[in-house]
């Protein structure tokens, strides 16, 4: 037996939520909002760097369902969260403020929103449910501060949801959020992932002018699967290895005399004479990575499966061997679905633990389940969970208060 990570229906998701907040605060919310997990096919590590990635937005969301309150006091309650609610007011949010860290992720934004974009927001009470998993690299942390931005967006009625442009903007104030209030310093794949993509696409994302490109995305026409499997692994120096990673992409970059490394103008001359092993490795990963994500949207287009595949694997070992951030279960996870049929595979997200995924023909599925389920019982690891990924739509709201 195999565990699946079940995505709800919208109107799961909505009633989910609506009811936590009726049973928090005794009264019915404005409305309630919803925002997606992502996985990422390829350009992994590359949003902090200047180049492009290709995430799509999962089925699986985070539900905020809010009310505007006519002070300035903030009420949070979250079904995931422990604490399980938090209460203060909004000046209290704020880098650097004294609250429990999910609460940076979920009011965070009210913060940034002020200080990107001005907007003078009053008190608000929300209640978040979800069935995006914690830390498993499907980024859960995009989906509660998109959620939630979308939803003061609307109950503010500052207007930057219904817009292509304004939707970029909400984009910039979660990573804000992420990065300022959470102490996260990622790059802005997830939330454009969470906020841009449109369903049964991947999001072309060029992170060096922001811009996105729709890329159809439809495997089952082609009798393939895009298999996520969650490691469930978690290993705690995670963090500051993320930070030490982008830390020396941007003194490279800086000695290059270029803002970012996908802006240097000769990659292959620096490359030749990076004399630092640790820094030959990184930048390597990051310039070949660039141009696999270039490969990999001209083999999808033109449905070149197998060597998509390859382009994965690929993908992998310079995570693996160049970045050095994947961890033994990823390895594994990668292995025995090559092994089991996958055309391709690699660790998503940033690593140290997170999500694997296989290009898989539909009819394996479940065979490269069933394979690397046992090769982690076999070295005694908690066995890994799965989801099949389809290119879903992006965050919005999903029921209004006057139902
Ligand atoms: P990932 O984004 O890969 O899931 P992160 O460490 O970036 O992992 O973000 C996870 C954090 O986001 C959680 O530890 C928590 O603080 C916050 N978070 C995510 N979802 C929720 C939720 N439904 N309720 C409260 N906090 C959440
Ligand atoms: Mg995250």
């Amino acid at each position: 037996m195999t565990a699946a990570i079940r995505s709800w229906s919208e109107q799961e998701g909505a009633e989910r939520a609506t009811e936590l907040f009726e049973r928090t605060y005794g009264t019915a919310p404005d409305g309630v909002w919803a925002a997606p997990g992502r996985v990422n096919l390829i350009g992994e590590h590359i949003d902090y760097n200047g180049g492009p990635c290709l995430p799509i937005a999962l089925p699986h969301r985070t539900y905020v369902a809010l009310r505007r309150r006519p002070d300035d006091v903030v009420r949070l309650a979250s079904a995931d969260a422990a604490p399980a609610s938090w209460e203060g007011s909004l000046g209290d949010v704020r880098p650097g403020g004294d609250f429990p860290s999910w609460v940076a992720y979920a009011a965070g934004p009210a913060w940034a929103l002020s200080a990107e974009e001005g907007a003078r927001l009053g008190g608000f009470e929300a209640a978040i449910v979800s069935c995006v998993p914690w830390g498993a690299g499907l980024s859960s942390s995009a989906a509660i501060e998109c959620a939630m931005a979308l939803a003061l967006d609307d109950a503010f009625g500052l207007g930057l949801g219904g817009s292509p442009e304004g939707r970029a903007r909400l984009a910039a104030v979660c990573v804000r959020a992420e990065n300022e209030v959470a102490g996260a310093p990622t790059g802005g794949m997830d939330q454009a992932a969470a906020l841009r993509s449109t369903e049964g696409h991947a999001l072309l994302l060029d992170t060096l002018d922001g811009s996105v490109t729709q890329v159809p995305f439809d495997l089952d026409g082609a009798g393939l699967a895009l298999l996520v499997v969650d490691t469930r692994a978690k290993h705690a120096l995670g963090d500051g290895q993320y930070a030490s990673r982008r830390a020396v992409c941007e003194a490279v970059a800086e000695r290059e005399g270029v803002p970012t490394l996908g802006e240097l103008v000769d990659p292959q001359a620096v490359l030749a004479r990076l004399d630092d092993p640790v820094e030959l490795r990184r930048v390597r990963h990051v310039v070949t990575e660039i141009a696999r994500v270039r490969e990999a949207v001209g083999l999808l287009a033109e449905g070149r499966f197998e060597e998509l595949g390859r382009v994965l694997d690929a993908s992998h070992a310079s995570l693996r061997d160049d970045y050095e951030v994947s961890v033994a279960e990823l390895d594994e996870a990668v292995e025995a679905s090559r092994t089991e049929g996958a055309l391709g595979a690699r660790m998503t997200g940033g690593g140290f633990g997170g999500s694997a995924i296989a290009l898989v023909p539909l009819d394996r599925v479940e065979q490269v389940e069933e394979a690397v389920t046992a090769a982690f019982v076999g070295r005694r690891w908690i066995p890994p969970h799965f989801l099949v990924a389809r290119a879903a739509a992006p965050g919005g709201r999903v029921r209004s208060g006057d139902r």
